[in-house]
């Protein structure tokens, strides 16, 4: 009896002995990762973050008072989580604020047009400036052109090729025949094609013609950038200087565009606020939880703050910024002693060229030579799928066994290559890249970015996928944990270079290239 009890027992021992393997080989139990998980799952404030930031602030370009009103906001957030945090001084911009732009065609009916100033545009001085519109003609040589330019004296001129088809690509795949949709695309491309070859017959180019055509006396430019999507323009920077740049959506740029051929010569009234603001600080905001072990060993979070103003900058860089700023909140809460210090970098100017984050590189030589390891979030608000190692040969190791701790659900879906190349530009973490610093890009499944949102006039709230982004953000709390547990430091070796096919010569790492510190000037 006794003897049977004893047997059963050690049955039943060595049954929870195998199941305890089990489990912990399926998934290895570690209470700070569960607790990120949870706290991302139960508590998220993501939703709430985004309506201040993207609905309340809205648009951050450089060197707007919104930018500087979002920085301002990221300050008092860290500090209601009790993070230290600053907003670092590192250039200047020149200082533009958007007012309202109404745009309306008044003859030969009334009609409001959907458009915009482009950024930096002039105002129109707060009065409407009522002219016919011109369509930029065909020139044989600039010498024509020249001899053709007064006479846009007191016009707006139209500068973009009216598009043959405001439907999407994907739209007249599922709907058209094969030959008319083979049909739109061979006459759109030689469209496009002789509209380049209209441009470039005036001896300008896209950004020279402006300046041009506001010399000639014009009473503005109209434009219209396309980007491919129902409803969806990019919306970037003027070049003129006194007179107005706007762009017009598709639908209203064709309208006008075909009523101006056919000879009713329309008219159109513009009325642009912005405000000229002088030459404005630009700032980084940077937040850190410092480390106990290793405080000067350093792992970073990073997402570019600032964006095009068209819209709302919900996905570029709204969604990036928001993974990192509730990464950073989950880690003070469930981890606020890290090993090593833990910092986040929410870069201003990443748009017109990385500056925010260059500048830090240049400024803080002691944080770069330190770095563990930096995760950049920067190409939508889609789940991240894509993890190269930039080149560094031993990536491989510590990313593989940082991923590992991450939950399958969020990292089974992510394709990683290794050591893959380093990366040149395209995002902040590039400005680290090419100072041999381990920075990597966390790189998100597209959700039509690149149509629907990036830089465009649709870039808003409801195109973000909140649960997308808070698997983004525990997977950035959680690769942060690991890289700072680490008992090891990341190794920086670089992986020998592709050979260029062309040139039958080694490809070189990317050069650093020095931040602009005073931008929006001549
Ligand atoms: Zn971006």
């Amino acid at each position: 009896m006794n003897h049977k009890i004893t047997l059963m027992k050690r049955i039943s021992f060595l049954l929870a002995f195998i199941l305890c393997s089990f489990i912990s080989f399926s998934q290895t139990k570690d209470p700070i990762v569960e607790s990120i998980v949870k706290e991302a799952n139960e508590n998220s404030q993501l939703e709430k973050l985004a309506h201040e930031l993207i609905d309340g602030i809205g648009p951050r370009l450089v060197g707007s008072p919104q930018m500087k009103q979002a920085n301002d906001w990221a300050i008092a957030k860290y500090t209601s989580w009790g993070i230290p945090v600053r907003n670092e001084k590192w250039g200047e911009w020149r200082g533009w604020e958007r007012g309202a732009s109404h745009i309306d065609m008044v003859y030969p009916r009334v009609k409001s047009l959907e458009g915009m100033q482009l950024a930096w545009s002039p105002s129109t001085g707060g009065k409407a400036v009522i002219a016919e519109t011109i369509i930029l003609p065909e020139f044989a040589d600039s010498l024509a052109f020249q001899k053709w330019l007064p006479s846009v004296k007191g016009k707006f001129v139209m500068i973009s090729m009216s598009q043959p088809t405001g439907r999407p690509d994907y739209n007249w795949e599922e709907f058209g025949t094969k030959e008319s949709f083979e049909k739109m695309k061979k006459a759109r491309t030689e469209q496009t094609e002789a509209w380049t070859k209209r441009i470039t017959n005036t001896g300008k180019t896209t950004r020279t013609l402006p300046v041009a055509l506001e010399k000639g006396g014009a009473a503005g430019i109209i434009t219209s950038l396309w980007s491919k999507g129902f409803g969806a323009n990019k919306i970037f920077g003027a070049y003129t200087k006194k007179i107005p740049t706007v762009d017009i959506s598709l639908e209203d740029y064709g309208m006008i565009y075909r009523l101006t051929e056919s000879g009713i010569k329309p008219k159109i009234s513009i009325k642009a606020d912005s405000k000229e603001l002088g030459l404005v600080p630009t700032f980084n905001t940077i937040a850190e939880i410092k480390g106990t072990e290793k405080p000067n060993e350093y792992v970073m979070l990073s997402a570019h703050f600032d964006s095009w103003d068209g819209a709302n900058g919900a996905t570029d860089n709204g969604t990036g910024t928001l993974t990192m700023m509730e990464a950073m909140r989950i880690l003070k809460k469930v981890y606020p002693n890290p090993k090593r210090t833990i910092l986040v970098g929410h870069w201003g100017s990443e748009e017109q060229g990385l500056n925010g984050s260059r500048a830090f590189v240049e400024d803080h030589a002691e944080i770069v030579a330190n770095l563990q390891a930096l995760f950049n979030q920067d190409n939508g608000t889609g789940r991240v799928v894509n993890i190269s190692g930039q080149g560094f040969l031993n990536s491989y190791e510590y990313l593989s066994r940082w991923l590992s701790k991450v939950p399958e659900s969020i990292r089974t879906p992510i394709e990683t290559k290794f050591p893959g190349t380093p990366g040149g530009g395209g995002s902040d973490f590039a400005s680290f890249v090419a100072v041999g610093a381990p920075a990597f890009s966390l790189s998100s499944l597209n959700w039509s970015y690149g149509t629907y949102t990036w830089h465009t006039n649709r870039d808003t709230y409801d195109k973000i996928v909140f649960d997308d982004v808070r698997n983004n953000a525990i997977l950035a709390a959680i690769m942060a944990y690991a890289a700072s547990e680490d008992p090891n430091k990341t190794s920086r070796d670089k992986s020998i270079m592709p050979v260029n096919t062309k040139t039958g010569e080694l490809t070189a790492w990317p050069e650093q290239k020095k931040a602009t510190r005073k931008g929006g000037v001549d």
